[in-house]
């Protein structure tokens, strides 16, 4: 028999080579610093989606949430996810740039990450995640089927990278055009590129044309 694996017309996958989610979640918003970015968490579902690439939700939860999620709710979540990311570029890119974190940003994040701390359970687990013993555990419980669960999740996931040393190894992208953040976790904290593939081998690509370019006009 003859089978061929289906080709399905789906989006096309997150760029997740910043390292971390709450980094990828600032480069959604492709070409920042040009005229015209490009907006890659356009609506609800690709706000689904992108959570769930990054693992921070899994296929069950992902199910649940377009299920149970109203219209103008999935909106209301699509701006504060967008309000959330524009507070965090600026965290991270004042701070690369050694410039103070503005308070309207800092009060900005503070709201997210109380909201994000202010909407979960406390369980008492049988066998906790941690080490299999019974324990306490912080769960989303009665709010895992709130529009704004992904928004927590990366709220979350931003405060601990903030609050972290990691905070100082958050890197631009070298390609002007790009200046996507990732985490560089290399040895000697030289990473230069969000993606080799794509900005390293543009920059050469470039690098050589402008050489090509010098020795046509001499
Ligand atoms: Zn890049």
């Amino acid at each position: 028999m003859d089978s061929y694996p289906q080709i399905q017309a789906a989006p096309p996958a997150f760029d997740l080579c910043g390292g971390h989610p709450a980094l990828d979640f600032v480069n959604t918003l492709d070409d920042r610093f040009d005229e015209a970015p490009l907006e890659l968490l356009p609506d609800y579902s690709a706000l689904l989606r992108f959570a769930e690439q990054t693992k921070l939700v899994d296929p069950g939860q992902v199910r649940l949430l377009t299920k149970s999620v109203q219209p103008n709710a999935a909106a209301r979540a699509v701006r504060s996810a967008r309000e959330l990311r524009e507070a965090l570029a600026t965290a991270f890119y004042d701070n690369l740039e050694g410039r103070p974190i503005p308070a309207a940003a800092m009060r900005t994040l503070e709201r997210h990450l109380l909201a994000a701390d202010q909407h979960r359970e406390l369980r008492w687990q049988g066998a906790t995640a941690r080490n299999g013993q019974p324990g306490m555990q912080w769960q989303w419980g009665r709010f895992a089927k709130e529009a704004d669960l992904p928004v927590w999740i990366l709220a979350g996931q931003a405060s601990q990278l903030m609050l972290s040393d990691a905070m100082q190894r958050v890197r631009a992208c070298g390609a002007d055009t790009c200046r996507w953040l990732f985490l560089d976790t290399s040895k000697n904290h030289t990473r230069r590129w969000c993606n080799m593939k794509v900005c390293g081998n543009r920059m050469k690509a470039r690098r050589f044309q402008a050489r090509r370019g010098m020795s046509a006009s001499s």
